[in-house]
């Protein structure tokens, strides 16, 4: 059988869920999502669908017509998908963002489910934010929902450090009294570091530019790589050979997902299960 997988028994009765984007083939996510269905009997199968952009009402219109299990939603949909939906929660709508789509009865409604990802990453790494410094680089998608996930999680200073300076002042925006724009060279000050922009990847461990110069970090550093493509970026190389601890993108990606299983299935995601799929199909990419 190819990969060792088992075949899906798919019936009448199966509820179909997507990723949608644009492009979307690579996507892990019908990997991580079907893994899960299998492992906790789910009835259900996971797909990717790419969507082009004026296509995107139609596409959502075919949510509520084929009555599908929910969304997953990446890029360049996240923002234009709100206009197409019911209701938007909080957190997305504040980071105008939606990530994932999930059906309350006949209506769809747009949550984010990356920030809440990223705290339980790290809490899953057993990496404490209550009361720490925390450096997020970068200012894009990523950045604002971490930012704004770790000052709900209780840090004492979010600072955002940004190539371009107006998009790091908008991120700091999000994240209220306790966020301030920052530089990476201030990095030995803060207690945990975040690479949330996309400079490593996909480029060997040993290659390439590191978002933050290696002489800016330390041992006592927890320091997080949110480029899961490698998984062993070359910051994450840099930063254990100081003594840094270290934590790869792979669990943001796998505790994102599963809040969105939990919030289509209603049941408790299998984390362990998903987590290792997505190694296992990174490693098959290399
Ligand atoms: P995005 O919205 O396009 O933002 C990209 C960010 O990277 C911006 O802050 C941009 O700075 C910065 N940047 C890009 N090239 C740069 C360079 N050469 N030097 C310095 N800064 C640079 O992308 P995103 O959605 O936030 O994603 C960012 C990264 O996080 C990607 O690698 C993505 O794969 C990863 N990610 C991972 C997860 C996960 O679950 N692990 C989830 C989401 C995203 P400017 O503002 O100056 O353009």
């Amino acid at each position: 059988m190819p990969g060792g997988r088992a075949l899906l028994t798919v019936s009448g009765a199966t509820r179909v869920g997507a990723v949608i984007g644009d492009p979307v083939a690579h996507s892990l996510s019908p990997i991580i999502h079907n893994a899960a269905f299998a492992a906790t009997g789910f009835d259900g199968t996971f797909v990717a669908l790419p969507v082009r952009g004026a296509d995107l009402a139609a596409a959502v219109a075919g949510v509520r017509a084929l009555d599908l299990l929910g969304l997953s939603v990446t890029m360049p949909h996240k923002a234009a998908v709100i206009s197409h939906l019911d209701d938007v929660r909080h957190e997305a709508a504040a980071l105008r963002a939606v990530n994932c789509v999930v059906r309350e009865g006949d209506r769809l409604v747009g949550t984010n489910t990356d920030g809440a990802g990223f705290v339980d990453a790290l809490t899953a790494a057993s990496v404490d934010l209550v009361g720490t410094r925390v450096l997020v680089i970068g200012a894009g998608g990523a950045a604002r929902a971490v930012v704004r996930a770790v000052v709900d999680a209780g840090v004492a200073e979010v600072g955002v450090a940004n190539r371009t300076a107006e998009n790091a002042e908008a991120a700091v925006l999000l994240g209220g009294r306790d966020a301030r724009v920052a530089d990476v060279d201030d990095a030995p000050d803060y207690d945990v570091v975040v690479n949330a922009t996309s400079v490593g990847m996909g480029e060997a461990a040993e290659d390439g530019v590191l978002p933050v110069p290696v002489d800016r970090l330390r041992d006592g550093h927890v320091v997080v790589d949110l480029v899961y493509e490698p998984v062993e970026t070359g910051l994450l190389h840099a930063a254990r050979s100081v003594g840094a601890r270290t934590v790869d993108g792979v669990g943001m990606l796998v505790h994102q997902a599963a809040h969105a299983f939990t919030l289509w299935t209603g049941a408790e995601a299998p984390v362990a299960v998903m987590d290792a799929a997505a190694r296992e199909a990174l490693l098959r990419k290399t």
